[in-house]
């Protein structure tokens, strides 16, 4: 049984809430530069140049790459042969989230759903622990922002939609969101499993690099298709016009009810944020 400090996950916490902020990951400034490339809108064009500025800035001179600096979502994988001493781990992230937000001058955007008073620190973070496997512990930080999250959407089509079904309702979800979600977005879908289920499917989709081919042939080609429906929407970056409404379409599925298919939207703007630490 290995011991890890919660101190040392507090600290880990901190500082990925600041490099998520301020350090967008290459394989989102890679697709900017791709979609740049085939853009045939010059709005679109002039946006997608300006997203990866924005980018280079924020990393060069660390600040944040948005002033939505996200609700923490904080993704643990517990080793089950390690032993957490020193304190509680949802206190010890909390704190890490708290201590991040506020050393990297990010915005505290978290508040009372009724009086909107903010809670002050970005706290509490929603936090999703798994264990597996091992002696040790995988955090990744992922801020999301506001307008994308309140694009998205859980379904429970019934099983005669099918594919045909799970496809028109994403198309149909970025089409009504137009540019709300801050496109160019990145769709995670989460297909099968229950309610609460699909959702976080949706959101662990969002994880995936850009760029990389999802392992299952049938889910590779149905994010194939989604995607290019949703590049014939018009939509483009920021709304103004263009083929790039998303950069990517990312799957995850598991078996459902045999009364179920449960489907989840989770749209990501293009300040796809994420980093990660294993100790
Ligand atoms: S949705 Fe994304 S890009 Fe738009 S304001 Fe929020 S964090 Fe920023």
């Amino acid at each position: 049984m290995r011991e890890i400090d919660v101190g040392v996950i507090t600290e880990r916490v901190k500082g990925l809430c600041m490099e998520a902020n301020f350090d967008l990951g290459q394989d989102v400034l890679d697709a900017f530069k791709r979609a740049r490339a085939k853009e045939e809108s010059p709005a679109g064009i002039e946006v997608l140049g300006q997203l990866e500025e924005n980018a280079s800035i924020a990393r060069q001179e660390r600040v944040a790459i948005c002033q939505d600096t996200g609700i923490a979502v904080v993704f643990v994988e517990l080793g089950q042969d390690v032993h957490l001493v020193g304190g509680d781990l949802n206190h010890a992230i909390n704190e890490g989230v708290r201590q991040g937000y506020q050393e990297g001058y990010l915005r505290k955007s978290l508040c009372h759903p009724f009086t909107r008073a903010n809670t002050g620190d970005n706290t509490p973070a929603v936090i999703h622990v798994r264990i597996v496997s091992g002696d040790k512990v995988k955090l990744i930080v992922a801020p999301k922002g506001g307008g994308s999250e309140n694009m998205s959407r859980v379904t429970m089509l019934t099983p005669a939609a099918g594919k045909e079904g799970i496809v028109e309702y994403v198309v149909q979800r970025v089409k009504e969101s137009g540019p709300n979600p801050c496109p160019p977005t990145i769709i995670g879908v989460g297909i099968g499993g229950t309610f609460e289920n699909a959702a976080l499917l949706a959101k662990e989709a969002l994880l995936r690099p850009i760029g990389s081919e999802n392992p299952d042939p049938e889910l590779a080609s149905l994010e194939g298709e989604i995607l290019e429906r949703i590049n014939k929407l018009g939509i483009g970056p920021q709304g103004l016009g263009g083929r790039t409404t998303s950069l990517a379409v990312h799957i995850n599925m598991m078996p459902c009810h045999i009364a179920s298919l449960p489907l989840a939207v989770n749209i990501q703007c293009h300040a796809q944020r994420h980093k990660e630490a294993v100790i």
